[in-house]
């Protein structure tokens, strides 16, 4: 019989093991230069970012879920006015619009992609509505273009949750490709250690080309000030510390290969599981890369059973999200009920993600994908 390392839904080991030294070093340099907010390590990311991104500005931050909520305090919203985003996401997206006292209005997804859906938005958009926060959910965007549109029509703004798909490149319709986190007014990413470009802690970043706005947005990410001790608005305290900068510089150079290795896995999956009816395998949107935070099948039948065959088979698995938002006794209090959103409530039934990292084997993949087909019998 085959013995296998133990299958990790997330394996930040090996990855470590690679860029080892020079992380250890640029933080031994921390350490003895003393420089833990905002150090040279912090500047030196944030520029690196930004050309990545190709963005004029990008600033760092606490985590992604702060980083939404500056974006938003940067707006100048009063409480009431109404924020469209995804019931199909993670909490975060939501939170921080209610924290703020602005209003969550849920827009269904679409069941291929399970992203925001435009028509629903579109009929989902008030006299009160003043932002569009899609969520580029599992690594690929939500349909920016007509979101934009739909933005540029009404006068809205565009915060695109960012957190999972930094790297991916949205395709316009003339040609042109702008990474995720670029297209809308402001942009939104977390460095939560699992995400695909992560810490060894939390961290986030807010992108943007207006620079106006991105002044703004930096001055309420430090406590409302631009000079020290002077206090222009109320912000916040969110930063970004040069230990984790350090980390996220370093792996930085290596994104595009680590989101190269995440779609290689995803290929393996794709061949390994096609063909069994009872699975849907995750379909490429026309106009994104996929830079698979996330590998996510639907599964028609038995998924809960199927998640207890695959830890049997020493196989982890997760279910992101197994209740939509429009759901959560945290949300209970605006109103909506089970049927608001069929696909996001079928979709929390029907998903299960798959074992995805950077190091993932030919051999774990094979054990994977034969450990479902026995599963279902095909
Ligand atoms: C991870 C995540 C966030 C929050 O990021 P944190 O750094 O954990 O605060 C927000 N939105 C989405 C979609 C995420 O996946």
């Amino acid at each position: 019989m085959t013995t296998f390392e133990p299958i990790q839904m997330v394996d930040l080991k090996t990855q470590y093991q690679a860029i080892q030294a020079e992380v250890e070093a640029g933080i031994r340099h921390v350490l003895e230069t003393n420089q833990y907010i905002n150090g040279g390590p912090v500047k030196s990311f944030t520029q690196n970012l930004a050309t990545y991104l190709d963005a004029r500005q990008v600033i760092p931050c606490g985590n992604g879920t702060d980083a939404l909520q500056v974006a938003l305090m940067a707006l100048d919203l009063k409480p009431g006015d109404e924020v469209i985003t995804a019931p199909f996401t993670f909490i975060a997206t939501a939170e921080v619009i209610s924290l703020l006292g602005l209003v969550p209005v849920f827009a269904d997804v679409d069941p291929l992609y399970f992203n925001l859906d435009p028509a629903d938005v579109a009929r989902k958009i008030t006299d009160r509505t003043r932002v569009i926060m899609p969520v580029h959910l599992y690594g690929q965007t939500a349909p920016m273009e007509p979101l934009m549109d739909l933005a540029t029509e009404h006068g809205l703004t565009v915060i695109e949750d960012n957190a999972q798909a930094i790297g991916a490149d949205y395709l316009f319709r003339d040609g042109r490709r702008v990474k995720a986190g670029m297209i809308g007014q402001i942009g939104c990413t977390s460095f939560y250690p699992s995400k695909n470009l992560g810490a060894y802690g939390d961290g986030g970043a807010i992108m943007t080309n207006d620079e106006p706005l991105g002044a703004k947005i930096n001055m309420i990410a430090n406590h409302g000030s631009k000079v020290r001790y002077y206090h222009d608005v109320i912000g916040v305290n969110s930063r970004l510390d040069s230990i984790q900068a350090v980390v996220l510089d370093v792996k930085l150079r290596f994104l595009d290969d680590y989101i190269a290795r995440r779609q290689a896995a995803a290929a393996a999956y794709d061949a390994g599981l096609s063909g069994i009816p009872q699975v849907i395998t995750p379909a490429r949107a026309p106009w994104s890369t996929h830079v698979f935070h996330q590998y996510t099948l639907r599964v028609t039948e038995r998924r809960d059973a199927l998640k207890d065959a695959l830890q049997e088979a020493g196989i982890p698995s997760m279910i992101y999200y197994p209740v939509p938002l429009h759901l959560q006794p945290a949300y209970a209090g605006y109103g909506y009920r089970k049927g608001d959103f069929p696909i996001s409530e079928q979709l929390a039934e029907e998903v299960i993600s798959l074992p995805m990292h950077t190091e993932l084997t030919v051999d774990q993949i094979d054990h994977i994908c034969s450990t479902i087909r026995q599963f279902y019998h095909a």
